[in-house]
């Protein structure tokens, strides 16, 4: 007799299973459990062995692990178009942070709306958001959606440093940071039957004093939780450090005792050589975000040492950082990432499709610390997928779908994606959010956080517009 279970996903024309040996599955099947895959393999096999009330055939389509969006900053999904061609000083305090710094609790929360939306539209169905002040607000929104989530309350103790000030809303205590930090840990970790998870967040590197990243360390070790900040963003942030402590951002965190497997810092544009050498040494998490880089050209492909990081077998995944550099999109990120790195070096072999697809999957589930769920298709893991519609034109002809995947998809090519064993896109339709209504919303509420912020002039064209 074939075994129970609830949704068999049938016929599909490849399965990426991103399992230890990387196996390609042509008219594969998956059997689904609840929120867990029970097999994979071939259809004729699958469906001898399991029998469901919910079968789909997956015709034409292409199966692999949930795309996981290793940095995006949630709060900012209402900022695209807010901070064009400027420099990393400029973008951060006088653009992006101004912008945080009015956000009302309900603007927030449209904006994280906004973000779940074009994330999942896009395959994604775990993200890690580095932090913001209306947590309440991005737990209530990414909640409704669906998606699995790391979030965490952003925390700065230091508001002025060579690089810029905070606005006056996002200054705290260390005290004060540290209490609203496990606030939000007691609140929501492993909230939604453990589909939300909390990080803990200093943010960046040089707005937090020792005593704030010491005691967080503590604090992530006590609840047994990561803890992340950016970091080498820039060679401003890196010049700010040198001059303020008189170390760099990671040689820093390795005299205050804080590197190892819980800490992710994201960017890592330009560490020097002995940086590299001590994130190998504690095992730290590494995000790339390119797109943000390749928006405003920080340097963080120029100078970037992200191939060396994977062949020294650091775990790099890769974030689309926020949509004010225009792509929430991690398909799209996965063929940056992969042509930036080609170009600057001029090296055709130095970033191949395979492991930028293994930096979207494997490596950004541990980056999120939850290797042991999700990343690959495999029996016992949970049931996250990304379904991808191959009878388009940018996918045809199809003979290796990961090439094809990272140099010809974008996102937009995603026909059905499952969370938990529940499929929250379909047809390209996210079924989670209402799209219409939080489109009306942001219209809604744009003109007040122009308004707010003093921004207003920089969202026009600059071509004259009639009609
Ligand atoms: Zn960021």
């Amino acid at each position: 007799m074939p075994e129970q279970v609830t949704l068999l996903l049938v016929d599909a024309d490849w399965i990426l299973t991103m399992d230890s040996e990387r196996r390609v599955i042509k008219h594969g099947a998956v059997a689904i459990n609840g929120d867990k895959i029970v097999a994979v393999g071939p259809t004729a096999e699958i469906v001898h062995q399991y029998q469901a009330p919910a079968v789909r055939s997956l015709k034409g389509r292409l199966v692999m692990p949930g795309l996981i969006d290793g940095h995006i900053h949630s709060s900012f999904q209402l900022s695209r178009g807010l901070a064009d061609e400027v420099g990393s000083q400029k973008f951060l305090f006088q653009r992006m942070y101004p912008y945080e710094g009015y956000l009302t609790p309900e603007q927030s929360y449209w904006s994280t709306a906004l973000c779940a939306l074009e994330e999942l539209r896009h395959g994604v169905t775990c993200m890690i958001d580095p932090g913001n002040y209306s947590p309440d607000e991005t737990v209530q929104a990414l909640s409704a959606s669906g998606i699995r989530a790391v979030i965490a309350k952003s925390a700065m103790d230091i508001a002025k440093s060579s690089f810029g000030s905070l606005p006056a809303t996002f200054i705290e205590t260390t005290e004060e940071a540290l209490q609203h930090s496990e606030a939000v840990v007691k609140k929501f970790h492993q909230s939604e039957n453990g589909r939300i998870r909390v990080s803990l967040s200093f943010r960046g590197v040089n707005n937090a004093s020792d005593d704030l990243i010491s005691r967080m360390q503590q604090m992530a070790h006590h609840y047994q939780i990561g803890f992340q900040a950016h970091a080498c963003f820039a060679k401003e942030t890196r010049d700010s450090s040198v001059g303020g402590t008189g170390y760099t951002e990671v040689e820093r965190l390795h005299r205050l005792g804080v590197l190892g497997p819980n800490l992710l810092l994201i960017h890592m544009g330009w560490a020097t050589p002995g940086e590299l050498l001590l994130l190998r040494d504690h095992d730290v998490k590494i995000v790339a975000a390119p797109s943000s880089s390749f928006h405003n050209g920080y340097g963080n492909v120029a100078m970037g040492k992200i191939p060396e990081l994977l062949a020294m077998g650091v775990s790099v995944g890769l974030g689309s950082d926020h949509a004010s550099s225009g792509v929430v999109d991690l398909v799209q990120e996965m063929r940056m990432v992969a042509g930036g790195y080609k170009e600057v070096r001029m090296d055709a072999a130095i970033m191949s499709p395979e492991t930028v697809v293994e930096m979207a999957t494997l490596h950004g589930a541990r980056c999120a610390w939850w290797e042991d769920e999700i990343g690959s298709l495999v029996p016992g893991k949970k049931a996250d997928l990304a379904i991808f519609d191959t009878r388009r034109p940018e996918w045809q002809p199809l003979y290796n779908p990961v090439a094809n995947l990272v140099y010809s998809a974008t996102g937009s090519s995603v026909d059905m994606v499952l969370v938990n064993g529940r499929i929250v896109v379909d047809q390209g339709r996210v079924l989670t959010l209402n799209a219409d209504d939080i489109y009306d919303n942001v219209e809604r509420v744009m003109p007040k956080i122009l308004e707010q912020t003093g921004l207003a002039g920089l969202a026009k064209s600059r071509w004259p517009i009639s009609g």
